[in-house]
């Protein structure tokens, strides 16, 4: 059995170019049922005094390396490592510390008014913890244009596409290759201010995208209250890819399990590694109905239509994930690999 821990990563404070506290992040995440928050100012840890259990919230702080384009969000580092290193250097760096890296938004295109696009450019590159698959914000900038922008301004989820195809098949080939990155859904939410129509609003309140993308990790034990084992919990869940992801605009993910079974063990999850045994199955339930997918090495091999569980007897090695969807994507699990 997993516990289940909502929570969410990437998100400014106004040390950088957000508009609140990290104690205003911490209450907002509060009030969206969420466990744990992962600040990521840019460039600066400012926030980290500040680090610690706020109203029940474990508000961990790192940062975002943001040079003009390949952002990378950082963790576990006491220091804050040069923006002016080539992103093959922070990335080594990063891991030389034994922090937590995540690509930030590898796939954004749009250039508009609100933006150019900050791509990852090098996606031969490795060594990095994970991939940001689906950034909220970057997904609402890139469907921001001069004639639906009022539209967006004020129903801002409406058009959201979700992960790139481009986006998931690198992080699938990257399983089969071997280095298994994770899988995070980022919020990146700056809650900022814009003047529009004689008053002034505030585009994506930190409520807003908490109540949307949720990486739930899936932990052995309930997130501790006490904030070093609860921020090494969160960690070691990342790094090890034990999230499920969720996009709860369609609906709270609460409850999703994705595992496999085999006779005479204990059950493994996403991030596991399992051997391939007479009578290993993979479990996925999810608590309404939607339509199920399951690829191995991001190939599809199993799918329900419309119901809340899927079982798939495996008899064959590989990297397999879940996508849940009604009418958008919903849901997203990181591999189990089967070897
Ligand atoms: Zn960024
Ligand atoms: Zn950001």
């Amino acid at each position: 059995m997993f516990y289940q821990s909502p929570g969410a990563l990437h998100m400014h404070t106004f040390y950088s170019d957000g508009t609140g506290s990290v104690r205003d992040l911490a209450l907002a995440a509060k009030e969206c049922g969420l466990e744990w928050i992962w600040i990521t100012d840019h460039d600066t840890m400012q926030g980290k005094p500040e680090e610690g259990i706020i109203e029940g919230v474990r508000t961990l702080v790192g940062y975002e390396i943001t040079p003009h384009r390949n952002h990378f969000l950082v963790g576990d580092v006491d220091e804050i490592i040069s923006r002016d290193l080539s992103p093959a250097e922070y990335v080594a760096e990063v891991a030389r510390r034994g922090g937590v890296g995540i690509v930030a938004h590898p796939d954004e295109r749009a250039t508009n008014e609100v933006t150019e696009p900050y791509r990852w450019d090098d996606w031969a590159q490795r060594g990095f913890t994970g991939i940001e698959l689906w950034n909220y914000m970057s997904d609402w900038v890139e469907q921001y244009t001069p004639v639906r922008k009022y539209f967006h301004f004020f129903f801002p989820s409406v058009a959201l596409r979700g992960p790139t195809s481009d986006t998931l098949r690198w992080w699938d080939e990257l399983q089969v290759e071997g280095a298994r990155p994770t899988g995070v859904f980022g919020v990146d939410v700056h809650a900022k201010k814009v003047a529009r129509m004689g008053r002034e609003w505030e585009v994506f309140p930190y409520t807003h995208c908490f109540n949307r993308l949720v990486d739930y990790l899936q932990l052995e034990a309930p997130l501790s209250s006490t904030f070093k084992e609860a921020e090494q919990q969160i960690w070691d869940a990342i790094r090890r890819g034990r999230i499920i992801m969720a996009n709860q605009g369609r609906g709270s993910a609460a409850g999703t399990t994705f595992l496999a079974l085999s006779p005479g063990s204990a059950p493994a999850t996403c991030g596991d590694e399992v051997a391939r045994v007479q009578g290993l199955t993979l479990e996925f339930v999810c608590p309404r109905p939607a339509e199920i997918r399951l690829f191995q090495n991001g190939t599809l091999v199993a799918r329900v239509s419309n119901g809340q569980k899927l079982r798939f007897d495996c008899h064959e090695p590989g990297h397999y994930r879940v996508e849940a969807w009604r009418r958008t994507l919903w849901i997203m699990t990181n591999h189990i690999h089967v070897i």
